[in-house]
């Protein structure tokens, strides 16, 4: 997309605005590029998403670049299997990418060259105190802090202790690297903040070529300006950083003509979720859930399983924009936005969750029919397929009562129905075991009733799903509710605050014999039920399907 027409859009974003500032002004000639720069210790959730999306589709909408990044930086709590869930969860959610990955620790060479730099430049230097001596030194809000006593250390000396940082003479702690900036600055991340520390650690992509690592506030604008990022989009928690991020970039020669931009946009939090690596991980480690793609987390591996779509979670972040307000968005519009998605494309199908058998004691026995059902009764190109019917099916528990209330209009005794696609049937008996629990209903058809057949006698008032019971096949269906309970939780507190319904295994569901041929990762609305998807662990004997999410929100009676 244009420049112009990005203009002319409506709703145009506050970052969107300061990037068209920039190309109209040549900042970074026409260039747009952007990165999302993800610390490898955790999998991605619904709040990378959002992060993902925004710094995708600003380079998509700009004819500019996006780059992956991984920041790893820290050698402490890296994994390589992050790395892994890391690229196909961003090759997922951004479909057209071209695979620009990228890690920080392949820049640890010229970082370190660039702390060289800065020595020289008088401004930066190696401190001898122990980091709780910084800390006593580093002062408050509204004290300033105190200058070191090796702050006015030579360049030279720095230089020669900065390689024998590097060459591995010291113990970790017992030096850092510091720049020299101002110990009274209101700001306390320009007060000197250490950028090398000496970490004695195996790194998981340079082994133990390093025993020094760049601090974060340090290596982040290093990595943005050598992959020639433009803008530079974060969150809230970095806005007091900014200064540091912009001294780092006017000090070094190459960066200081055209410094990428930091900006800075409110997280994303969504109610009934409990959002953060550092509690996901919890959950995961001490077993509250089925590991990280658990479909009740919020990451982005867990909503993939559960059955999002890539389609639906980029509408759902383009519709609640970027704002610099911090909130939270209700889990609801998430929701509304996979329904959206899933309305036109899934087909639909019946499928008895909580079965009881419905015998049609006028159909002869052997008999079988096809009756044509559509696949999608709003988007007819979908076509239609052939369900078998006979003299048993299995029908919804819910679908009958034997002592209804008002306004019940399914299955009672001597009350009619309509079977979905089939005929009208009247409920004659029931029949209950010795516990008083209904096994059997027992009905009539009306061969004149067909669905399609014109028929119109009289009218009924409600339409109950079904499916044949010689044809059916068993399957396993797990309904996901909320992860958490209600509002009231915060990061102390949440482990018991957890929604102890979040998963409800069904066990005896019963679906369509046409869902034989599918295969993991399908999706369908079960009529009445939601949209489902059949799940990773399905095998040939064991059909599982994940709800996706539920037709509406008001229909929360699990
Ligand atoms: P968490 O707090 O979950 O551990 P993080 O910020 O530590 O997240 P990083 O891997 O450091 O995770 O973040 C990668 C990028 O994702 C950063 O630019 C960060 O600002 C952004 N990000 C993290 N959480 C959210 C969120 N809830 N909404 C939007 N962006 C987020
Ligand atoms: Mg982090």
């Amino acid at each position: 997309m244009s420049e112009n027409n990005t203009e002319n859009r409506e709703s145009v974003n506050f970052i969107q605005k300061i990037i068209n500032e920039d190309l109209a002004n040549g900042t970074y000639g026409k260039r747009v590029h952007t990165r999302f720069p993800p610390e490898p210790n955790g999998y991605l959730h619904v709040g990378h998403a959002k992060s993902i999306c925004l710094n995708y589709s600003l380079a998509k909408k700009n004819n500019g670049i996006f780059n992956l990044r991984f920041d790893d930086t820290n050698p402490t709590k890296e994994d390589d299997s992050f790395v892994e869930s890391i690229i196909k969860d961003v090759k997922w959610l951004c479909p057209e990418w071209d695979e620009r990955i990228f890690f920080a620790s392949d820049y640890f060479g010229k970082m370190y060259d660039y702390a060289v730099e800065l020595i020289n430049k008088g401004l930066a230097y190696v401190d001898d105190l122990s980091a709780d001596e910084i800390r006593d030194y580093r002062g408050t809000l509204t004290e300033p802090g105190k200058e070191s006593p090796f702050r006015n250390r030579t360049v030279e000396e720095n230089l020669e202790l900065f390689a024998k940082m590097k060459n591995g003479e010291y113990e970790n702690g017992e030096k850092v690297l510091r720049a020299k900036i101002d110990m009274a600055s209101p700001n306390i991340n320009m007060r000197d903040p250490v950028i090398y520390r000496i970490l004695h650690e195996t790194h998981h992509n340079t082994g133990d070529e390093w025993c020094i690592y760049p601090m974060y506030d340090y290596a982040h604008p290093v990595e943005d300006a050598i992959e020639g990022i433009t803008h530079s989009i974060c969150t809230l928690e970095f806005e007091d950083h900014r200064p540091f991020y912009e001294w780092v970039l006017n000090n070094l020669d190459d960066f200081r003509a055209a410094p990428t931009k930091q900006i800075e946009f409110a997280k994303l939090f969504l109610t009934k979720t409990m959002m953060g690596k550092r509690y996901l991980k919890k959950m995961v480690e001490e077993g509250y859930v089925d590991g990280w793609d658990d479909p009740r987390m919020p990451t982005v591996a867990a909503l993939r399983r559960r059955g999002y779509t890539s389609e639906a979670i980029s509408n759902f972040c383009e519709s609640i924009g970027v704002s610099k307000a911090q909130s939270v968005v209700d889990i609801a519009m998430l929701e509304h936005a996979v329904r959206d998605d899933l309305s036109l494309k899934s087909p639909r199908t019946m499928a008895v969750l909580e079965p009881i058998k419905l015998i049609i004691t006028n159909y002869p026995e052997d008999k079988v029919e096809y009756v044509e059902a559509e696949n999608n009764a709003d988007n007819p190109g979908m076509g239609s397929r052939m369900v078998p019917f006979c003299r048993e099916l299995y029908i919804e528990r819910e679908d009958f009562m034997e002592n209804p209330p008002k306004k019940y209009y399914r299955l009672f005794p001597g009350n009619e129905v309509r079977l979905r696609n089939a005929y009208f049937v009247k409920c004659e008996d029931f029949i209950k075991d010795e516990d008083g629990n209904i096994i059997e209903v027992h009905c009539t058809y009306d061969p004149e009733t067909k669905s399609g057949s014109g028929f119109t006698g009289r009218k009924v008032k409600g339409t109950i799903h079904w499916v044949s019971a010689r044809h059916c096949l068993d399957a396993q269906v797990n309904l996901y509710d909320y992860m958490m309970e209600d509002q009231d939780y915060d990061k102390t507190n949440f482990l018991e605050k957890l929604n102890p319904n979040s998963k409800v295994v069904l066990n005896n569901c019963k679906v369509e014999t046409s869902m034989k041929d599918c295969k993991i990762g399908d999706r369908f609305q079960f009529m009445r039920h939601g949209y489902f998807i059949i799940d990773t662990d399905t095998t040939e004997n064991n059909l599982i399907f994940n709800r996706i999410v539920q037709l509406k929100s008001s229909y929360n009676k699990r």
